[in-house]
């Protein structure tokens, strides 16, 4: 750190982002990308016009794509933000809808890393709620918090969902607060509780491109909310970055949108794919929780989680492994090809059999 860094951010401990690793190919289980390219429209929209025209900027009100999400999601172009990621939204969100300790937040105390990020960031007083110890979330623990929730449903990186009833019974209970739900994963087989947008103008549902839609690398989300919480937001995008997604990208993304249908015959893939994975790394006698998301969590008690992830990663899977006490003996492992699962449970297979060979 330079003598030169805000007092403010000295103390500040940032999110650590999954490896990206360009030492060897490895099978990537590690950041729940789709192992599905984007879709022909999308390659076709990225043409050499397109990257010509890369010299003028974009549309800062984004007005075709939000259209299209409008349409997708069944609401008005007024409802709809999209920004660099959905990381910029609950950015936005924390700055927009958190207040020091006026207003702080809540969030489940084992979620998405980077939302203590963010509270840290804009020094807002985080309560951070524990699961329940079968890692789910108690929707009661949300109810009159008197706080700004943010919840991801499905949670990461469990995959467990709470019901859109539960989900309402949030948002109505905190009216004077908002309510974000970060539906980062929630094409893979959860219900998205975007429908509630119609009746509560505090809650915010965010989502991104990155997972169902194919579109990590291009940076992509979006939310649906009341037009008063949209226009809010744009004002933070307006007095930091009005031009935050590209030509590309805008245009990777009306394409997406058109082709929706590619993409969530993928997320069927994925949900077989993630049931194979499941049934077989639990006859490995893993614990596997029931996850909707595209990764599972799971924990076996032959090995700890970070020898598993060391030894994956020797013989070229990554997975994701994370260091806090309470969930330090699982892995996240991304829902990728059938053929990717398969090497994974040969490979852990093959692990255990020689962990077991060590101890006899
Ligand atoms: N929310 C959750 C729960 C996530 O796991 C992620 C991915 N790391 C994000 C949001 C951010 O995704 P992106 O910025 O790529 O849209």
């Amino acid at each position: 750190m330079s003598r030169f860094m805000s007092d403010r951010y000295q103390g500040l401990r940032a999110y650590t982002p999954g490896e990206q690793p360009t030492d060897q190919k490895y099978i990537k289980l590690n950041t729940n990308e789709s192992p599905f390219p984007p879709s022909e429209g999308v390659v076709r929209a990225i043409n050499e016009a397109e990257v010509k025209n890369l010299r003028l900027y974009p549309d800062p009100d984004c007005g075709k794509l939000r259209e299209g999400l409008a349409d997708l999601v069944g609401f008005e172009k007024e409802n709809i933000f999209v920004s660099n990621g959905s990381d910029d939204i609950l950015n936005f969100s924390f700055m927009a809808f958190c207040d020091g300790e006026r207003c702080g937040a809540a969030f489940p105390e084992i979620s998405y890393g980077f939302y203590k990020v963010y509270a840290d960031l804009y020094g807002v007083d985080a309560k951070m709620i524990p699961l329940a110890k079968d890692f789910s979330i108690r929707a009661a623990d949300y109810h009159n918090v008197g706080r700004t929730v943010v919840i991801a449903n499905p949670n990461a990186p469990t995959g467990l969902v709470l019901t859109v009833d539960e989900i309402e019974e949030i948002v109505r209970s905190n009216p004077d607060h908002v309510v974000v739900i970060d539906e980062a994963y929630v094409d893979f087989g959860a219900k998205s509780c975007v429908e509630l947008v119609h009746r509560y103008e505090n809650l915010l549902v965010v989502r991104t491109f990155s997972k169902s839609y194919s579109l990590a690398g291009g940076r992509l989300g979006f939310a649906v909310g009341s037009a008063s919480l949209i226009d809010d937001l744009n004002k933070i995008k307006y007095s930091t970055n009005p031009y935050n997604i590209n030509r590309l990208t805008m245009l990777a993304g009306i394409a997406a949108v058109a082709e929706n249908e590619y993409y969530m015959n993928n997320c069927r893939v994925i949900e077989e794919n993630r049931a194979y994975a499941t049934n077989a790394l639990r006859e490995l006698g893993f614990e596997v929780l029931d996850s909707k998301a595209n990764f599972i969590f799971a924990q076996s008690d032959e090995i700890d989680g970070e020898s598993l992830y060391l030894e994956l990663k020797r013989r070229g899977i990554l997975v994701r492994h994370f260091t806090t006490e309470q969930i330090k003996n699982f892995n996240r492992i991304t829902v990728g090809t059938m053929d990717e699962m398969k090497a994974l449970i040969n490979v852990t297979g093959e692990i255990l059999a020689q962990k077991r060979k060590e101890r006899n």
